[in-house]
C-alpha cells in the first residue's frame, strides 16, 4: 500500500524560527504551506532567547506587539560583562535610532507559540508537530517535496517548493547532498538552570576570569547560565565531579555560592557543542536551506535566532509571488542566498574573532584587578565605541529585513 500523500506549495522542514515565521508569512499571504516539527511541542532546552530589536521591528509590522508583550519576558537595554571582577558595560541599545531599543528575553517555546498561534489564524498554514522529514522526494534532479514519520505514520508531502530549516543537523540537507563548510570553534557549553539569588546584582550576559566564563541570562526566577569549555572537555569535566563545577561557578562568580548547590548531578547539565559553519551553496533545484540548516551561528552576540528569522523574511519576501504564481527557479532561490550571504559572512567571522581573543574559557584573563591606569584608560576610551558598535551590529544586525508590500495578508 502506498504511504498516504499530501499536496502543498511550500513545505517547511522544521518548527524553529526560521521555519515558522517563513510559514506565517507565507500563509499569511495566502500560500499554502506545511511546516513539519519533529517534536510534538515547543518546549525543550535551552535555543537562545535573545529576541533583538530588528525582530522585535517585526512583530510590530506583524500587528502581534500586544500579544508580545503580554508574555513574560524581561527587556534589557544595557548589558553588563563582569572581566576579573571589573564590571563593565560594553552593550547600550540607547544607541540605536528607532522606536525598539532594547532586546527581549524570552524563552524561545513562548515566542514561537506566538508565531504559531497567529499563523493558525490561516487557512494556508498547517503545522504538523511530532512530524519528522525523513528524507527527500526527487523528479530527476529537482527536489519535489519530503518523506515524513508523523504521529499518524510515515508520509510524502508533495511540494512546490521545499525549505530545509530543520537546524545544524539537517536531515533534509543532507539527503539533498549538500554539505557545510565547518570553520572551527574550539569550546562547547554546559548549560544548566541557578535559581536568583535574594539581592541580584545588575543583568550581566557574563563573567570572565582567567579560568573559566560563565554566561548568566537573566529569566524570570532564574539564571541560564552557561559554562565554556574546552570543545570535547565534556568527559574530563564529568570525571572531575559536579563539585568541581560548582567550585569554578562559585570562583567566576562568587555571588552565586548560595545557589549554586542546587546543581546536584550532570542529569541537570546539557551538553550544547558550539557550530560555526556555512553552506556554499544554499539551494538546489526545489529545495532552499535557510537558518541554521544552511549557516550555524555560534552563541557570541545572540544574533542565531535573529539571522533565521531575517533569513525568513527575506524568502518570504523574494519568493512569494513566484510560489503564488507555482513557478519557482534556481534564479529565484540564488537571489535568496545572494541576499542573506552577505551579513552571514560579515557576522561569522566576528563570532569567531570573539571566541578567539575573548568568549573562551580563561578570557577574562587579559584585565588585572584592580586594573592598572593605562588599563582604565583604554577601557574608558574604548567602551563608548564599543557601545555604539555592539548596538548597531547586534540590534539591528548588518542587513535587517522589513516585511515587503508582497507580503500583506490575503
Ligand atoms: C549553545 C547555544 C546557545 C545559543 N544562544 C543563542 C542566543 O542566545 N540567541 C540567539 O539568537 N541564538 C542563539 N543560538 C543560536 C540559535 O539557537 C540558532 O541560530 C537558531 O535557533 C537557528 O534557528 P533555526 O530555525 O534555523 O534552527 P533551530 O532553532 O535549530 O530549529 C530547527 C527546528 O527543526 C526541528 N527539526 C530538526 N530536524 C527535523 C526534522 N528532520 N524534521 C522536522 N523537524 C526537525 C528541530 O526540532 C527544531 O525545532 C545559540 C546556539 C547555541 C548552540
Amino acid at each position: 500500500m502506498s504511504e498516504p500523500r499530501l499536496s502543498t506549495t511550500c513545505c517547511i522542514a522544521g518548527g524553529g524560527p526560521a521555519g515558522v515565521m517563513l510559514g506565517l508569512l507565507l500563509a499569511r499571504a495566502g500560500v499554502a504551506v506545511v511546516v513539519l516539527e519533529r517534536h510534538s511541542d515547543f518546549f525543550r532546552d535551552f535555543r537562545g532567547d535573545t529576541i533583538h530589536p530588528s525582530t522585535i521591528d517585526l512583530i510590530d509590522q506583524l500587528g502581534l506587539r500586544e500579544r508580545f508583550d503580554a508574555i513574560a519576558h524581561s527587556a534589557i537595554r544595557t548589558l553588563d560583562v563582569v572581566v576579573n571582577g571589573n564590571r563593565l558595560t560594553p552593550v547600550d541599545f540607547a544607541h540605536l535610532r528607532g522606536r525598539n531599543r532594547s532586546i527581549a528575553l524570552m524563552p524561545q517555546w513562548d515566542f514561537l507559540s506566538l508565531l504559531a498561534e497567529e499563523g493558525s489564524r490561516y487557512p494556508e498554514f498547517h503545522l504538523l508537530m511530532g512530524a519528522e522529514a525523513t528524507g527527500i522526494l526527487r523528479d530527476g534532479d529537482a527536489v519535489r517535496g519530503l518523506t515524513a514519520t508523523t504521529q499518524d505514520g510515515p508520509m510524502e508531502i508533495d511540494a512546490l517548493l521545499t525549505v530545509a530549516a530543520d537546524g545544524r543537523d539537517s536531515t533534509v540537507r543532507r539527503a539533498a547532498g549538500l554539505h557545510p563548510r565547518d570553520y572551527g570553534v574550539a569550546i562547547d557549553v554546559l548549560w544548566f538552570h541557578l535559581p536568583r539569588t535574594p539581592v541580584n546584582p545588575p543583568d550581566t550576559l557574563a563573567y570572565l576570569d582567567s579560568e573559566s566564563m560563565l554566561i548568566t541570562i537573566p529569566r524570570e526566577g532564574y539564571y541560564q547560565a552557561g559554562m565554556l569549555i574546552p570543545k570535547g572537555g565534556y568527559p574530563a569535566m564529568q570525571r572531575a565531579g559536579i563539585e568541581d563545577l560548582r567550585a569554578r561557578v562559585v570562583r567566576v562568580a562568587p555571588f552565586l555560592a548560595d545557589v549554586v548547590g542546587s546543581v546536584e548531578d550532570w542529569q541537570q547539565v546539557r551538553l550544547l557543542t558550539v557550530q560555526v559553519n556555512r553552506l556554499d551553496r544554499w539551494w538546489r533545484p526545489g529545495l532552499l536551506c535557510i537558518g541554521d540548516a544552511a549557516h550555524a551561528m555560534s552563541p557570541a552576540f545572540g544574533v542565531g535566532v535573529n539571522y533565521a528569522i531575517q533569513d525568513a523574511v527575506a524568502t518570504a519576501n523574494l519568493l512569494v509571488d513566484r510560489l503564488r504564481r507555482g513557478a519557482v527557479d534556481t534564479a529565484d532561490l540564488e537571489r535568496v542566498q545572494r541576499r542573506r550571504l552577505p551579513p552571514v559572512r560579515r557576522m561569522q567571522p566576528l563570532q569567531l574573532r570573539l571566541h578567539s581573543v575573548i568568549a573562551k574559557p580563561g578570557g577574562g584573563g587579559f584585565l588585572a584587578n584592580p586594573m592598572p591606569w593605562w588599563q582604565r584608560a583604554a577601557v574608558t576610551a574604548a567602551l563608548p565605541i564599543l557601545r555604539r558598535v555592539t548596538a548597531r551590529i547586534v540590534g539591528r544586525g548588518f542587513r535587517p529585513e522589513v516585511l515587503g508590500p508582497q507580503l500583506h495578508p490575503h
